[in-house]
């Protein structure tokens, strides 16, 4: 009789080879969604926190171009929270709600009890909260001083406990307007892929991220009775300033690709389309999520070769 030995090289049949056997030019090419834009959100009235650049800029301009009227907080740079409004308002639908901008520190009390007063002067109301406000101070932890850890906990936590708790103060007030929304109000917390995935040297922001995750959880279980929906989006890594580092140079985006296993960095929009129908009533029952948009990133991608 004989006895055949399976040897590791025939484990894998011929075409179905592992993803690291295979060169990056043999892989299907991109392509990016071309998604139609639906007034999903008209009669709404939405805050997006740190809304000049980046992402919560894309998710203002998304926002106005589904119908909502939407306030643009930012904190330094007048100019670009101007041009962040001019962009939403002349997206091209015909339906697209208006902007207006307001400064703010969303670590400020004060200042943000300013903000939502004036979001009841300018709209009479709020349904949809963004809070998206964030920033890094990385520094390896014996290195870190007490100020860049409070500032990011101030700013990425403690901003997000601010605005929501003002939100959920006018959502219970108002209750339901069943012609705008199922629901009394929407809470979108952006949190991060690092909300569960450590990140040695940014011991800060990952604290505030899964920080953010049971805040969010928590304000979630409390409010529910009330028809207040609370969800966090967890980008992976987005094209913005804040990690331009890591997609500048083709150098740095093939090493990043090594942590997306859907091979290609997200792009603002990603996000935005994303927000735009988590805040509609077409996810009317998703309350208290964690929605990771992050082509793959939490997969332990480090892992695809078999471990
Ligand atoms: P970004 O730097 O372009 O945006 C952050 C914005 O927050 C800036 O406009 C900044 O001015 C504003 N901000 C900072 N401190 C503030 C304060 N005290 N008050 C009000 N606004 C303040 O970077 P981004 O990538 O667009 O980041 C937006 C959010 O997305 C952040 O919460 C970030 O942690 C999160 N995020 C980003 C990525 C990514 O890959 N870009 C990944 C995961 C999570």
């Amino acid at each position: 009789m004989s006895v055949t030995v399976s040897r590791p090289d025939r484990l894998v049949p011929m075409g179905s080879a592992l993803i690291r056997d295979i060169p990056p030019d043999q892989l299907p090419k991109v392509v990016m969604p071309q998604c139609e834009v639906r007034p999903v959100l008209k009669g709404q009235k939405a805050l997006v926190t740190g809304a000049s650049s980046g992402i919560g800029r894309g998710i203002a301009a998304a926002l106005c171009a589904a119908g909502a009227d939407v306030m643009i907080n930012y904190v330094g740079n007048d100019a670009a929270a101007k041009e962040a409004a001019e962009e939403a308002t002349h997206c091209g639908c015909a339906h697209r709600g208006r902007a207006i901008v307001h400064r703010a520190d969303v670590s400020d009390e004060a200042q943000v009890l300013e903000m939502f007063a004036r979001i009841g002067d300018e709209f009479g109301t709020i349904d949809i909260l963004v809070n998206n406000a964030g920033l890094q101070q990385d520094a390896r932890v014996e290195d870190m001083t007490l100020a860049q850890w409070n500032r990011v906990i101030g700013v990425n936590l403690t901003g997000q406990f601010l605005c929501a708790r003002e939100a959920v103060r006018e959502f219970k007030r108002r209750g339901v307007r069943k012609e705008v929304s199922c629901a009394a109000g929407k809470i979108l917390c952006i949190s991060s892929v690092h909300e569960v995935i450590p990140w040695a040297g940014h011991i800060n922001y990952a604290a505030s991220k899964g920080g953010v995750m049971l805040m969010m959880k928590s304000i979630a279980q409390e409010v529910a009775p009330w028809r207040i929906r609370v969800n966090s989006i967890c980008p992976g890594a987005i094209r913005t300033p804040i990690n331009r580092a890591a997609w500048e140079t083709p150098e740095a985006y093939a090493e990043l690709m090594k942590l997306i296993p859907y091979k290609r960095i997200g792009e603002v929009e990603d996000i935005a389309r994303t927000a735009v129908w988590l805040a509609s009533d077409e996810a009317d029952y998703i309350h208290g999520a964690s929605l990771f948009v992050d082509g793959g990133m939490t997969l332990y991608p480090g892992f695809e070769a078999g471990g």
